[in-house]
């Protein structure tokens, strides 16, 4: 998913999430990017084309296949739901943000369900996510996910999730290339899930803890120590996806 004014941050290439530049043993074993793509990096999401998008939707889908209806709503763009997020990465966001981003994870994480494996949205929002339904995204400002900044920012973009991570609204090889990003987001939250749950594993939890709601002191103090695993240079057992 991207986001208000963002376009810097498409220089670099989507696989290089930056924060798996503090775990260089995963690199080799991340699931890698479909290069055939790389123009569908360019992306000026400074200048959202999804909030341009006619209102005469089947006009404008015989033009240019999209992957969401639109128009968005210049506030929200494509940040409209809160994605489940890997022990990990939230230990990695809580060690690196303070002032707004700070305050914004913690609210997350207070309005959340926590696991060992990492955070989801409440049973609320996921329904309100699921009810407004794709002709619905990015058109409603209550959805708009909860770490976007009050400039209209992911507030943890180098440690967002592989949903979000993956996220182009339009490809430059149309449906085919929305599939593709489809299927690589599907690699990738898979593998993302996959090293949360080892994680957890490997830090003393079992298949019957899965499913433990934490509180969110444990929450925070977990996630944590996930990171801490990683950066300490600590290599997961998959092999390459
Ligand atoms: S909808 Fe597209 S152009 Fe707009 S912010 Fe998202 S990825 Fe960028
Ligand atoms: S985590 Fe960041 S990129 Fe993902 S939906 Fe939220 S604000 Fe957007």
């Amino acid at each position: 998913m991207s986001k208000a004014s963002t376009v810097e941050h498409r220089e670099r290439p989507l696989e290089l999430a930056e924060a798996y530049g503090a775990y260089p043993q995963l690199w080799a074993q991340r699931p890698h990017w479909p290069e055939a793509l790389s123009d569908d990096l360019n992306l000026n999401c400074s200048h959202c084309r999804m909030t341009k998008v006619a209102e005469s939707r089947q006009a404008s889908l015989s033009v240019w296949p999209r992957r969401d209806w639109g128009p968005f709503l210049n506030s929200v763009k494509c940040c409209a739901h809160q994605p489940h997020w890997p022990n990990f990465l939230i230990g990695a966001a809580i060690e690196s943000s303070a002032g707004e981003a700070a305050i914004l994870i913690e609210n997350l994480l207070i309005r959340s369900q926590l696991f060992v494996w990492g955070a989801r949205p409440s049973r609320e929002r996921r329904l309100a996510e699921a009810r407004s339904g794709q002709c619905g995204y990015g058109r409603a400002a209550a959805l708009a996910c909860p770490l976007l900044s009050s400039s209209g920012q992911c507030s943890v973009w180098q440690f967002r999730p592989g949903t979000c991570v993956t996220y182009v609204c339009q490809s430059a090889r149309g449906a085919q290339g929305l599939s593709a990003w489809r299927e690589y987001e599907l690699k990738l939250v898979a593998w993302e899930s996959e090293l949360a749950h080892q994680l957890a594993w490997q830090l003393g939890y079992t298949n019957d803890d899965l499913a433990m709601k934490l509180t969110f002191t444990e929450a925070r103090d977990f996630y944590l120590k996930c990171h801490g695993l990683l950066s300490s240079g600590w290599r997961p057992e998959f092999e390459v996806v």
